[in-house]
């Protein structure tokens, strides 16, 4: 077991996640668009914003849109082990309260998102994502993600591929 260490230059990639999550909410949220078309909008809106780059708003919606199939995928199945990671104290807003939405929502209300694909999402070092626990396909080691953050190389034997669980 590891805790997750960031560093500073992480930040600015986290900073847009939680910034794209916030806003696909709110969108997804207004009823007029679908998750897809909010998702596309938040990157542009942020783009056009000016901070980021449409390249730097185009990769990390990729890591988003993974992790809420993800999410949708494990709905309903997480209900216990989230009770920690979204237990009252720690919820903030943005991706914390989306993802444990979508984690205890019925799996009917996403599933424009659910995927047909049998294959596992892949989870590799250098990505961003929301908080859980990430498995090293190598060597099982575990890194307990508190907050949405950069996935480290295994801290174990440092490869670079994982599994994610709430
Ligand atoms: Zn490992």
């Amino acid at each position: 077991m590891t805790e997750n260490n960031q560093k500073p230059n992480d930040q600015e990639d986290v900073s847009l996640y939680e910034k794209i999550i916030g806003r696909t909410e709110e969108l997804f949220d207004s009823g007029r668009k679908n998750l897809d078309e909010a998702l596309k909008k938040a990157g542009e809106d942020l783009a056009s914003a000016g901070n980021f780059t449409r390249e730097q708003a185009d990769k990390i919606s990729t890591y988003v849109k993974r992790d809420i199939e993800h999410a949708i995928e494990n709905a309903g199945k997480a209900r216990e082990n989230l009770k920690e990671a979204v237990a009252p104290g720690r919820v903030a807003a943005g991706a914390q309260s989306f993802f444990s939405r979508i984690l205890t929502s019925t799996a009917e209300t996403f599933s424009e998102w659910a995927r047909k694909s049998e294959q596992q999402l892949e989870f590799k070092t250098g990505e961003i994502t929301s908080p859980g626990t990430l498995t090293c396909k190598n060597c099982m080691e575990e890194i307990h993600m508190r907050k949405t953050a950069k996935i480290p190389p295994c801290p174990k034997c440092h490869q670079t591929l994982f599994r994610k669980s709430y």
